[in-house]
């Protein structure tokens, strides 16, 4: 029997699931019990054809619609998503493994926020008029024409929706391609698109490897690609849409610094460590993974996080009790304990976890290694899995140092009642993305993205905006011309 997971066909383009059996098969494995549940196929050369000239065809009428009819639609497919919000949250657990109980609250209801915060803006897309006497120049905010969305494996269905909302808003068309890994969830958010009354062919997915993505990146109909992914991806990506003088958003990955001082409330420090490293598993771009914590609250610190890490609930992710599910492939689970061995190689003493549990999937333990220091490998590169690595520092002028020591800068997080401090902190932090007294918080109306390494432009907010148009100014002449001869 087919399951459920299934979708009717690979790829989703001018309003309809479209195959090609012809592409590489693509099969989708279920993280918690390694078993295939469904099969999609990479998009050949024709399907890539396909859905680039249906986008670009389709993007002129849609940027034609006033904001307030492409900003209607947007809110409507909002509404669909919240309604169908436990189908989805188990699609996107099928899809990455990850635990019903996140995917409930994280996923498919921040890609309603996402359609519904940006249907809201579409309507207010407006430029200036700028009098120069009796002359005047005035501005209008237009779309970039046809965006390519590329999507990483931890949340489906938000990046697409994070992606495509903003594009859309601003009278774009897109063609997204999932990650390999999870290629599920996109399908249905075109899908329910079309039902809120979007346009055939304004929002396309497509499935494939790096090679479709490159294949879309280096189309001279692209005018923007916007990449969520690592940063040697982000690299080429980047590289080779700057080939074509295309405009990019870069959302790539991070070794975080979250910075505890010893006047911290400690029970709220160990649970921004925790939002910080395990949920999703720890495969979460924006984590905290370097913890650095002031020496006189070490001990207490270590003694209570590793209390309160033992409470994770392991187990099937459909069940709502389970609160840590498996890492997203076997692959990524081989990579991550890599590092755990690593981590005990190069001295780090381990306080919890440090190995794959003993169950079904591919489940690691969450893990814990205190006395890290600076140049090991598990403090210098990103793991993308549930290891934590606690470092210890004596003054505010070391950790700020410390912590800007690394070619990443996505995001920050300072824990202290001393607010001046925080502030001060975060103020030098080489960071896009900033807590204070708290870690992870991504809400829609918040710009997200990084400095250095982790990336160029941000998404989200009204910055996000920003990324998918552009300015024209027109300077309108009321009397005579003159000119040299
Ligand atoms: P990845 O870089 O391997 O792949 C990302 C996407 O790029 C996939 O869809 C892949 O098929 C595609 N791709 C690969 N090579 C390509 C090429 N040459 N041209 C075009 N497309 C290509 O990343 P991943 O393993 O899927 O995801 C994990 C990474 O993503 C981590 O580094 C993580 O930090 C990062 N990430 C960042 C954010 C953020 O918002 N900053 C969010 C989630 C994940």
């Amino acid at each position: 029997m087919t399951h459920p997971a299934q979708p009717k066909a690979s790829h989703f383009i001018n309003g309809e699931y479209v195959e090609d059996t012809a592409g590489t098969p693509i099969p989708v494995i279920y993280a918690a019990t390694g078993e295939q549940i469904a099969t999609v196929h990479a998009a050949t050369p024709a399907i890539v054809e396909q859905a680039l000239s249906t986008a670009k065809a389709a993007q002129t009428a849609w940027a034609r619609m006033t904001g307030t009819e492409r900003g209607r639609i947007l809110r409507r497919a909002a509404d669909i998503m919240r309604e169908r919000n436990h189908d989805l949250s188990v699609l996107e657990t099928y899809d990455t493994g990850k635990p019903l109980q996140e995917t409930l609250v994280a996923d498919a209801t921040s890609g309603a926020d996402a359609l519904e915060y940006f249907g809201g803006l579409a309507a207010s897309l407006t430029g200036e008029h700028i009098p120069l006497g009796e002359d005047w120049v005035y501005t209008k905010r237009e779309a970039l024409g046809l965006c390519v969305g590329i999507g990483a494996w931890n949340y489906p269905t938000q990046i697409a929706c994070w992606k495509g909302a903003p594009a859309l808003a601003c009278g774009n068309s897109m063609v997204f391609k999932p990650s390999e890994t999870t290629p599920l969830c996109a399908l249905k958010v075109a899908e329910i698109l079309i039902e809120a009354g979007a346009p055939a062919g304004v929002f396309n997915v497509v499935q494939g490897m790096g090679e479709v993505g490159g294949a879309l990146v280096t189309d001279p109909r692209v005018d923007k690609v916007s990449l969520t992914g690592s940063v040697p991806t982000g690299k080429k990506v980047y590289a080779a849409a700057a080939e074509g003088m295309k405009h990019v958003t870069m959302e790539l990955g991070g070794k975080s610094p979250l910075i505890i001082f010893d006047d911290a409330d400690i029970d709220n420090a160990v649970g921004g460590a925790i939002n910080g490293n395990f949920y999703s598993s720890g495969q979460v771009c924006s984590n905290g993974t370097r913890v650095f914590v002031q020496k006189g609250i070490k001990e207490k610190f270590l003694a209570r996080l590793a209390e309160r890490t033992g409470n994770a609930i392991l187990g099937d992710p459909m069940d709502e009790a389970t609160s840590f599910g498996p890492m997203v492939t076997e692959k990524q689970m081989n990579i991550v304990l890599g590092y755990i061995e690593k981590g005990k190689e190069e001295g780090a003493r381990l306080i919890c976890g440090g190995k794959r549990a003993d169950m079904d999937g591919y489940f690691i333990e969450p893990t814990v290694f205190a006395d890290v220091t600076d140049d090991m490998t598990i403090a210098r590169e990103e793991i993308f899995g549930p290891v934590m690595s606690v470092l210890d520092f004596d003054t505010e002028e070391e950790v700020v140092a410390r912590a800007n020591d690394t070619e990443f800068g996505l995001s920050a997080g300072v824990f202290t009642k001393d607010f001046t401090r925080a502030h001060r902190v975060i103020g030098n932090l080489e960071a896009g993305s900033c807590f204070i007294n708290s870690y992870n918080d991504a809400p829609v109306e918040a710009p997200f993205g990084g400095v250095k390494a982790s990336g160029v432009g941000r998404e989200n907010s009204k910055e996000a905006i920003k990324h998918f148009s552009q300015v024209k100014s027109v300077y309108v002449r009321m009397g005579d011309v003159e000119a040299a001869f």
